[in-house]
């Protein structure tokens, strides 16, 4: 419902606009990355613990009254709800004090052979897809699954769905695919797709992050210049990934330097998590509920109070490296990345 009068935006009291909100549709996922999860899995959210497919779109609903602009679907693996083209259709339905939203999605990529022109149908803008290799043993090693073939189809289904531009996302891990670097901008350079590196985070499932161990921006970016000239492109904004012009463009490459360039003082996201807790940051140690809320038939102003919340509890930055720093006990996958 349209409140009759314009709700004022999400605004932290660091002064920072929340404009961006990802959804987790599933804590459950077809992959097993050892940056994520355990082989044998998590201990899974409780089926009726779990947001039903009105219930986030609800939510949603109220999240773009507030001033939310662009909503990404993760996970989990996103594409692993049964709704997730429903859901797609309802939210990009949705239209806020400034117009219509955006709604994306970041997946593993093996469902979206089946799904890409589905999802385009429903109004989704467009795809990140993780890819940590390209080599076919290298990406059984890391996801434990045997599936390299599915997830570049996947590839190839969203390019010819028109869910452009086409992200791909790797995780860096020295001694794994540290040396790939350049072989997957290549590979992304050839099909027309924006390759983007990820410092490795400590949400891993073991808690073994060391960052020593991480590779860094630096050391992706000297391996790029050995090939290709970059320079830095203008106009970031809020955006995790700083992006390079390669060769001068139009071309680009992006680095997600959570770690050692933190871009915590423009952040404007939230999450919602699949089991309907609000979290101001991906290590947020407390969330706010709206499962209660949405299942006692609360108001939109009800809602939209959880939401103001959830932002007024906001830190100005994550504090890794802090000694006060504490991972949280939400795995990745249950978070929604
Ligand atoms: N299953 C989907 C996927 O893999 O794209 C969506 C969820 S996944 C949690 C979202 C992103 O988080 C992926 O690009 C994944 O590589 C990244 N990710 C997971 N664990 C991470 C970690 N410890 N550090 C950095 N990125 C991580
Ligand atoms: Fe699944 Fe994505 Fe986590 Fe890999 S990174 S295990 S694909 S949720």
């Amino acid at each position: 419902m349209t409140p009759e009068v314009e709700w004022p935006p999400l605004v932290d009291k660091f002064g920072r606009v929340h404009r961006d909100m990802r959804i987790s549709l599933t804590d459950r996922c077809s992959l097993r990355c050892t940056y994520c999860m355990p082989a044998e899995g998590v201990p899974w959210l409780a089926g009726s613990s779990m947001l039903s497919a009105d219930e986030m779109v609800r939510a949603a609903t109220v999240a773009v009254q507030l001033g939310i602009t662009k909503i990404r679907l993760t996970g989990g693996e996103p594409l692993l709800h049964p709704d997730v083209v429903t859901i797609v259709s309802k939210l990009t339905k949705l239209t806020g004090p400034s117009g219509p939203i955006e709604v994306s999605l970041t997946t593993n990529g093996l469902r979206l052979p089946a799904l890409a022109a589905p999802l385009k149908d429903a109004g989704l803008s467009r795809v990140n897809i993780s890819i940590d290799t390209l080599d076919r043993e290298r990406y059984q090693a890391i996801t434990r699954r045997d599936r390299l073939t599915d997830v570049i189809a996947g590839m190839a289904a969203a390019d010819a769905a028109g869910l452009h531009p086409v992200k791909l996302n790797a995780v860096a891990m020295r001694g794994i695919n540290d040396h790939e670097v350049v072989n997957l901008v290549t590979f992304a350079l050839d099909h027309g797709y924006h390759m983007r590196f990820i410092e490795q985070m400590p949400l891993d499932p073991g808690h073994t992050w060391d960052r020593s161990q991480m590779v860094t921006q630096e050391e992706i970016l000297a391996s790029l210049r050995e090939v290709y000239e970059l320079t830095p492109e203008p106009g970031r904004g809020a955006m995790p990934a700083e992006n390079f012009l390669i060769n001068g463009g139009p071309a680009k490459v992006g680095i997600i330097a959570s770690v050692t360039a933190p871009f915590c003082g423009s952040c404007d996201r939230l999450r919602l998590t699949a089991d309907g807790q609000l979290r101001a940051c991906l290590f947020s140690e407390t969330e706010t509920d709206i499962r209660d809320l949405l299942r006692a038939d609360a108001d939109d102003a009800a809602l939209a109070e959880a939401f103001r919340t959830c932002i007024a509890g906001k830190k100005a930055g994550h504090g890794i490296g802090e000694p006060t720093f504490v991972q949280p006990s939400r795995p990745m996958s249950a978070i929604g990345g």
